[in-house]
C-alpha cells in the first residue's frame, strides 16, 4: 500500500507549505498547528516510512497521524478517493484466494456528471499508478494534482470512440491509441461528450472530439464556473485548468460562447500569436462583438498559458496578467494592433 499513500500525500502536496521530500520522508509546514508563526521558512511536519507505511508527525505539536486520518481531516474528498483505492488494490491481491466470488469493489465514486456510460469503463488519472505513461503525461503538463480525478485515460481511444460513436468513428485503427480524455459536463452537471487527446507519437487526429448529446457544443468546463462572476474563455482545455472561472472551446466560436455567456462578463484568452492572422482576425472580431479581449504583453514569449505556466510563471501571476492586460472596445483595438507582428 505504499505506493498509493505516497501517491495521495503527493496529491495533497500542493496545498502543503514548504513541500519536499527528502531520502524517501515528506516535509512541509505542519498544517495541524500552523507551525511557527513568526517564521514562515520553519517546517517541522513530516511523512516517515515504517514498516512500508507512512505516518505523520509533527515536532512543532507532537501530533501524530496515519495516513487515512491525515487525509480525512485535511481533503475528505481526496480520503473517499484513496479508501476506494486502497480497498481495491486489496481486493486485487486477494482475487486469488477469493476467486470470483469476491464481488467487485466500486472503482472511484466518479461525480454524479461524469456518471455517464462511455466514461464508467475508464480510469480516472489519480486512479493511475504514478509511473504509468498517461499520469506522467498529466504531470509533466503541470495539470493541478485536485484536478485529476477530472481526466480519464484509455488505452484504444479511436476503438473506444468507435464503440460508441460507430456513426462517426467510422476507420479501422491499427495499433494502440493511447489518449487523455476530457469529459464535456454542462452546467447541469451531465456529461454530454468528451475530447480525447493523443498522448501517443505520430497521430493523424490529436484530437477526437464525442458528443453523445448536443448540449455543450465541445464547451469543456461549464460544470467549473460561475456565470454570476468574470468568465474566462480559452482555447486550450488544458489552459483552463489552471486559471479559476475558466471553459475552453477549442478553435474559437463565438455562438457557441454566446450560446452559454453572456457578453458583458466574459474575457476571450486566445493563445499568444501575434504573428496568426487568424488569431489576429478572430481577437478584433471578439472586440467587435463586445467581448473584452486579453492581448499579450510582449515580454511573454510562450505560446499558451500551459506552456507559460511550465516555463515558470506561477498560476496566480498568471491570473493577474490576464488581468491587467484586458481591454474593450477601441482600447483592445489598439492594443491588438501594438501585439500584431504581421
Ligand atoms: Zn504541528
Amino acid at each position: 500500500m505504499e505506493w498509493i499513500q505516497r501517491k495521495y500525500i503527493l496529491l495533497l502536496s500542493n496545498t502543503l507549505e514548504r513541500f519536499t521530500e527528502r531520502n524517501g520522508a515528506f516535509n512541509f509546514r505542519c498544517p495541524l498547528c500552523g507551525d511557527s508563526k513568526k517564521n514562515k521558512s520553519k517546517a517541522r511536519g513530516y511523512f516517515l516510512k515504517r514498516n512500508g507505511k507512512y505516518h505523520y508527525m509533527c515536532h512543532n505539536c507532537e501530533e501524530n497521524r496515519t495516513v487515512d486520518n491525515f487525509l480525512k481531516e485535511l481533503n475528505p474528498m481526496l480520503f473517499q478517493e484513496y479508501k476506494l483505492e486502497v480497498m481495491k488494490e486489496f481486493s486485487q491481491q486477494n482475487n486469488t484466494i477469493f476467486g470470483d466470488s469476491l464481488p467487485d469493489v466500486p472503482v472511484i465514486p466518479k461525480p454524479v456528471m461524469l456518471g455517464s456510460k462511455p466514461l464508467k469503463e475508464l480510469k480516472a488519472i489519480s486512479q493511475l499508478h504514478q509511473d504509468h505513461k498517461a499520469a506522467k503525461y498529466i504531470w509533466g503538463r503541470a495539470i493541478p494534482a485536485n484536478l485529476h480525478y477530472k481526466i480519464f485515460y484509455v488505452e484504444n481511444g479511436y476503438e473506444w470512440a468507435r464503440k460508441w460513436l460507430p456513426e462517426k468513428f467510422t476507420l479501422e485503427w491499427k495499433g494502440k491509441d493511447p489518449r487523455v480524455v476530457l469529459p464535456l459536463v454542462g452546467a447541469d452537471n451531465k456529461c454530454y461528450g468528451a475530447i480525447a487527446r493523443s498522448i501517443g507519437a505520430n497521430v493523424n487526429q490529436r484530437y477526437l472530439k464525442l458528443n453523445w448529446a448536443n448540449e455543450t457544443g465541445f464547451v469543456y468546463g461549464l460544470d467549473a464556473i460561475d456565470k454570476e462572476d468574470k468568465v474566462y474563455v480559452m482555447e486550450g482545455q488544458f489552459d483552463s485548468l489552471f486559471i479559476p472561472n475558466s471553459i475552453a472551446v477549442g478553435s474559437m466560436a463565438f455562438d457557441l460562447v454566446k450560446q452559454h455567456l453572456p457578453e458583458e462578463n466574459t474575457v476571450i484568452v486566445l493563445d499568444n500569436e501575434p504573428r496568426s492572422k487568424f488569431t489576429v482576425n478572430q481577437m478584433k472580431k471578439a472586440v467587435d462583438k463586445g467581448y473584452k479581449v486579453c492581448v499579450w504583453p510582449s515580454h511573454i514569449k510562450e505560446k499558451d498559458i500551459n506552456d507559460m505556466i511550465l516555463s515558470g510563471i506561477p498560476a496566480h501571476d498568471l491570473k493577474v496578467i490576464i488581468d491587467t492586460n484586458t481591454h474593450s472596445g477601441l482600447k483592445a483595438k489598439l492594443a491588438i494592433s501594438a501585439w500584431q507582428i504581421i
